[in-house]
């Protein structure tokens, strides 16, 4: 199958400006200024991208596929994620986390959610565990999961910094490290060590001392929700200063925002100002965890449900609204995640990579067409393939 887009202007993320591109079958096979087909060549689609930019497919790294919460009681255990959830938000691979539940989401349902949206067409993977130490696996051993088990990456999320978090000591985290970064050696995978952290004012602190008693280096470790209130956002400036991985959450309600949530966007800019490398920042959705609202005596006040959606939003914020260039804030949501999960046929468009592509109106940066594994899954904003359920 050959798909042939031409006249689009190319960000790899890094600007390779216009030029054509050619899919052959689930790959990228050519890029070069300017593609022909002879007269009466065999099937190909072509595909006018006058007007388009075209950018790596995004990556999402910390999605419940299967659902996650339940905070507040059986019922507000949020819905599994759907195929277009993914692909009208331009993502094209993701990563699956269980969450707060680990008696009710299991790491075999989360496997069998994986290689479903990957049926469906667009790539998965999963992290083995969820916020309970001692972690939950598959197989009973961290590093057998991500030896043994194709789709296992690494360990995630463990909960640190958080009432919800089962408070695991700095002993049990460097073993929970030491476990991952030796399943991810001998199977060549990241074998990272995703980290949930929470509003307690311990921040960091439990992985920070991992890394200064032990040598396990600062980068077995990937902790989220950075950008949750100013003064874990401190911390994490702080710890990137060190050479640390952050990844910031870009689902959220307004209320975060009054309660001292830093914007996605606004908190870029300001890691870029702090002189942070844009390699060690990455935004994922959170999409399909529930958003609980507790109030100061830890009671549950609602939830809403996080959105894969308002990833490539929030790039598109930092590009049209704080003035970071495209190729620099596509980044935190192709290469970088692409780099540090070891995602190696992900996150750039060059030949050989795998076809993930998403064309953007070049007027407003609005998504126009997502390619996931060479198929076309998104035509003009509108989803053409849907998933079984949808
Ligand atoms: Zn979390």
């Amino acid at each position: 199958m050959l798909t042939l887009i031409k006249n689009g202007e190319i960000y790899a993320p890094h600007y390779l400006g216009k030029k054509d591109l050619l899919i052959v079958d689930q790959k990228i096979g050519f890029i070069s200024e300017q593609i022909t087909i002879p007269e009466n060549f065999v099937d190909i689609t072509v595909l006018d991208a006058e007007g388009k930019l075209v950018v790596p497919g995004f990556i999402d790294a910390h999605v419940h596929i299967t659902g996650g919460g339940g905070e507040g009681s059986f019922h507000t255990r949020t819905p599994e994620l759907q195929l277009t959830d993914a692909t009208l938000s331009g993502v094209t691979t993701i990563i699956g986390v269980i969450g707060t539940d680990g008696t009710t989401r299991t790491m075999s349902n989360l496997i069998a959610k994986a290689r479903g949206l990957e049926e469906e067409g667009i790539t998965c993977f999963v992290q083995t565990g969820s916020y309970q130490v001692p972690l939950k696996t598959l197989t009973g051993k961290i590093e057998d999961d991500i030896i043994l088990v194709d789709k296992i990456i690494g360990v995630g999320e463990v909960a640190i910094a958080d009432h919800r978090s089962s408070q695991p000591t700095v002993e049990e985290m460097a073993k929970i490290a030491s476990a991952a970064r030796i399943g991810g050696l001998l199977s060549g995978k990241a074998g990272i060590v995703n980290v949930h952290v929470g509003d307690s004012y311990d921040h960091l602190k439990v992985i920070e001392e991992v890394v200064e008693r032990t040598d396990i280096p600062i980068r077995q470790f990937y902790p989220t929700h950075i950008n949750r209130n100013p003064h874990l956002f401190e911390e994490g400036i702080r710890f990137a200063k060190k050479g640390g991985y952050v990844d910031f959450t870009t689902s959220t309600i307004p209320k975060f925002f009054d309660e001292g949530e830093v914007k996605c966007s606004i908190g870029l800019k300001r890691m870029l100002d702090m002189q942070i490398d844009i390699s060690q920042i990455t935004f994922t959705s959170d999409g399909q965890a529930s958003l609980p609202d507790f109030d100061e005596f830890g009671e549950l006040l609602g939830l809403k449900l996080g959105k894969v959606e308002t990833l490539f939003k929030e790039v598109r914020a930092a590009v049209l609204e704080e003035g970071i260039p495209l190729e620099v804030a596509l980044r935190v949501i192709t290469q970088n995640p692409a780099t540090i999960l070891k995602l190696n046929k992900k996150g750039m468009i060059s030949e050989g990579k795998d076809a993930d592509l998403v064309l953007l109106n070049k007027e407003d940066y609005s998504i126009n067409t997502v390619f996931a594994l060479g198929k076309r899954m998104v035509e003009d904003g509108k989803a053409i393939v849907k998933g079984t359920f949808e």
